[in-house]
């Protein structure tokens, strides 16, 4: 079986509220993504996917002043990139805080983004990530355990809303 990436959102979401504020998250990308709305982080895709509650009246798509999200067919929230201004109204509405802090900085040059599909910047971007929140495992999705498929080299570990079950 093929080696996958498996990350862990709630170790994420732990390192982002207590750890050191000014250092970065590493942000894995996966292309091509399954999301064409411009280049999105493993991150986002998967908190948009499986830590959203996707409520009826998006605060986060009402509050948008760039109306960069919407609602995909399945009604998963999905952001324009190149409308975005990061000014993160859409984080500070959220009622669930399922988007981390972090989220939709202008931030990272120089190292903070790390092509998946590239072995040494997979290892990179392994070694950067918060104890725990990252490594590669033999298996697929295994919903028993909360670990979802997010595209075929991607799991991801999150308790999901009881919605989504
Ligand atoms: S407000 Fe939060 S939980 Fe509701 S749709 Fe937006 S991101 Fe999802
Ligand atoms: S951070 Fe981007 S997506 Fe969120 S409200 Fe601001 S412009 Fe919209």
């Amino acid at each position: 079986m093929a080696k996958k990436l498996l990350i862990d959102l709630r170790k994420f979401r732990d390192h982002n509220i207590t750890g050191p504020s000014d250092k970065h998250m590493p942000e894995g990308i996966d292309s091509p993504s399954p999301n064409t709305n411009g280049l999105k982080t493993i991150r986002e895709l998967a908190v948009f996917q499986y830590t959203c509650r996707r409520c009826e009246e998006a605060p986060c798509i009402d509050v948008c002043p760039a109306e960069a999200l919407e609602k995909d067919e399945q009604g998963i929230v999905t952001r324009y990139t190149n409308l975005c201004i990061a000014c993160k109204s859409c984080v500070a509405i959220c009622p669930f805080g399922t988007m981390m802090n972090d989220f939709f900085e202008h931030k990272r040059t120089g190292g903070d983004y790390f092509d998946l599909n590239d072995e040494h910047e997979m290892n990179k971007f392994l070694e950067a990530c918060p104890d725990g929140a990252a490594e590669m495992v033999e298996m697929d999705e295994d919903p028993e355990q909360n670990i979802f498929k997010l595209t075929d080299k991607v799991l991801v570990k999150e308790i999901p809303w009881e919605g989504l079950k």
